[in-house]
């Protein structure tokens, strides 16, 4: 190979990368020129852990009562998960007794079911007995209402304690030796408050980049925001760090 086809291949290499950076998304290129999954830093998964705060996912029919006719999500910040946002929406959160959240931030795109996302602290400030659930499982869950400028929405059940989960794409699972559904724990290690989370649920899909979600509570309890180390296992694995 001489100078000149090395220079071809960097110079294809870094139109590519740049193609692929203006569609946005994708799998980045590396500088070989081979692809990287979706969040991987120098080769290899970058973990995050984020503290999901409470929020709200609406459908496209509730956004509408709840701002108005034709109303529809307005994007305000990307979340690290590609294609998903925080709304400039926010709602209001009524429990019994008058009991209420005021102002709780919308987050999207609209799904096919309206759910309340809330921590434990959350859920006794407001009077309501939010089990822990997966996202989408909300069959036998409570109900409370949401007020917006428009209008009232009565949900019938969608009020939950979000259930700790991680976020990943295959290579991520394949690093990990995990699969869609399995079980993880990870260690938090912070000053005074180190903590072991169990029961992380691998959500598994093509486009996700790897990334623990956990609420406000679980996030205080470890103090995330001074944590030192962060390490993410699979469920039952014996060996040691
Ligand atoms: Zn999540």
């Amino acid at each position: 190979m001489n100078a000149t086809q090395i220079d071809r291949t960097q110079i294809e290499s870094l139109v590519r990368q740049a193609i692929q950076q203006s569609l946005g998304g994708g799998p980045s290129v590396a500088a070989d020129g081979s692809a990287s999954p979706p969040g991987w830093v120098n080769g290899k998964p970058n973990l995050r852990v984020s503290i999901s705060a409470r929020h709200v996912h609406l459908t496209d029919e509730h956004v509408e009562t709840l701002f108005g006719p034709g109303a529809v999500l307005e994007p305000e910040k990307p979340l690290y998960q590609d294609g998903f946002y925080a709304a400039k929406q926010t709602v209001m959160v009524v429990g019994p007794r008058r009991r209420m959240l005021p102002s709780v931030r919308v987050l999207g795109p609209t799904r096919s079911a309206s759910q309340v996302e809330l921590a434990f602290t959350d859920s006794i400030s407001l009077g309501i007995d939010a089990p822990v659930r997966h996202s989408g499982k909300i069959d036998d869950t409570p109900g409370c209402v949401l007020v917006g400028p428009a209008g009232t929405v009565q949900l019938d059940r969608g009020v939950i304690r979000a259930a700790r989960h991680v976020h990943m794409n295959f290579a991520d699972a394949d690093f990990y030796g995990v699969a869609d559904g399995d079980m993880m724990q990870l260690k938090i290690t912070s000053n005074d408050c180190s903590t072991v989370f169990e029961n992380l649920l691998v959500r598994a899909d093509k486009a996700a980049k790897l990334e623990v979600h956990i609420d406000t509570d679980e996030g205080n309890a470890c103090h995330l925001d001074r944590a030192s180390k962060v390490e993410l296992t699979k469920s039952g694995c014996s060996c040691k760090a």
